[in-house]
């Protein structure tokens, strides 16, 4: 069987390295290139933490596309680069996995309609680990019992944007299930700006970003004379590499946009 060829844009990042080299270690896959600004010119395999390979990271994601001849494009870049890499990766014909987030409503319709345009395939997860797609399941199945609901996200002090997409795709899933808006308490005196985080159909979204979390999320439900806590900890982005290798595997042979590791399953 021939192996997927995989490029990986953010090799140099948190996640680009990790996914990296989970693509060079599988066996059905191949690591063809690695695209980041900031490490261009260095060798890739020492890039990602193993030995000399040979092959050096790129800066540009045109030519190494041209270069390599990617089946997939694995992203883990950044909110204001990755819709820049879609378009150019789609137009390619070159399917893409996206884990970078921070991507809008509008976004997500632009990458459905260069899937369609190109006849290609994206899947868009904001967490691709497995323990974030159910905690994601089990708030929507506890929705429609409680009144109240608050989501509070934590993450490594690295994360650029915020909330994470998790809260916000968690948040939508909790809205979905319960119709109506959840309730949202304003006191008659708040002596601290911020203090009651932000707010999506009734739902408290709040973001804690400190060293000592990967990406952690908690949602809390209220109602009479109780509260339901849905935990999800993670101790490593290890997490995530399933689920990306999942990902990649389907999406060669799909056409059109997947939005949630949910919908792989
Ligand atoms: P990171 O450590 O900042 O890595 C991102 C890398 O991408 C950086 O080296 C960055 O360079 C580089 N980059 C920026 N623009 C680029 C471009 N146009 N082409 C290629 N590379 C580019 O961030 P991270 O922690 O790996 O996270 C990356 C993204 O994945 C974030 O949006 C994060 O929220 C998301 N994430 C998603 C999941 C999931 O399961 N879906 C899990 C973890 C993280 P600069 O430093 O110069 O910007």
């Amino acid at each position: 069987m021939d192996k997927i060829r995989v490029l990986v844009s953010g090799i140099c990042g948190r996640m680009g390295r990790l996914i990296g080299e989970a693509i060079r270690g599988t066996p059905d896959t191949l690591l063809v290139a690695g695209v980041d600004p900031v490490g261009a010119g260095a060798d890739l395999g020492e890039t990602i933490g193993g030995r000399r390979s040979g092959m050096v990271v790129d800066g540009e994601l045109g030519p190494a596309i041209l270069r390599s001849r990617p089946q997939v494009m694995v992203d883990f870049t950044a909110p204001a680069a990755v819709m820049g890499n879609l378009r150019e990766a789609l137009a390619r014909k070159v399917a893409c996995v996206v884990g970078t987030t921070g991507i809008t409503e509008e976004g997500l319709e632009e990458i459905g309609g260069l899937c369609a345009q190109h006849g290609t395939g994206a899947i868009v997860a904001p967490n691709f680990s497995v323990g974030a797609v159910l905690m994601m399941r089990f708030a929507a199945e506890a929705a429609s019992r409680y009144e109240y609901a608050q989501v509070i996200e934590m993450h490594h002090p690295g994360k650029k944007d915020a909330p994470s997409g998790t809260a916000m795709l968690t948040a939508r899933r909790i809205a979905e299930a319960k119709g109506d808006p959840m309730r949202f308490p304003q006191p008659e005196h708040v002596s601290l700006a911020g203090v009651l985080g932000g707010e999506t159909s009734g739902i408290g979204v709040h973001a804690v970003r400190m060293e000592g979390f990967v990406a952690d999320q908690r949602v809390i439900f209220g109602g009479l004379g109780e509260t339901l806590t849905i935990e999800h900890r993670t101790t490593g982005r290890e997490c995530f590499v399933p689920g990306v290798l999942l990902a990649v595997r389907r999406v060669v042979e799909q056409k059109g946009l997947v939005v949630g590791l949910e919908n792989l399953f």
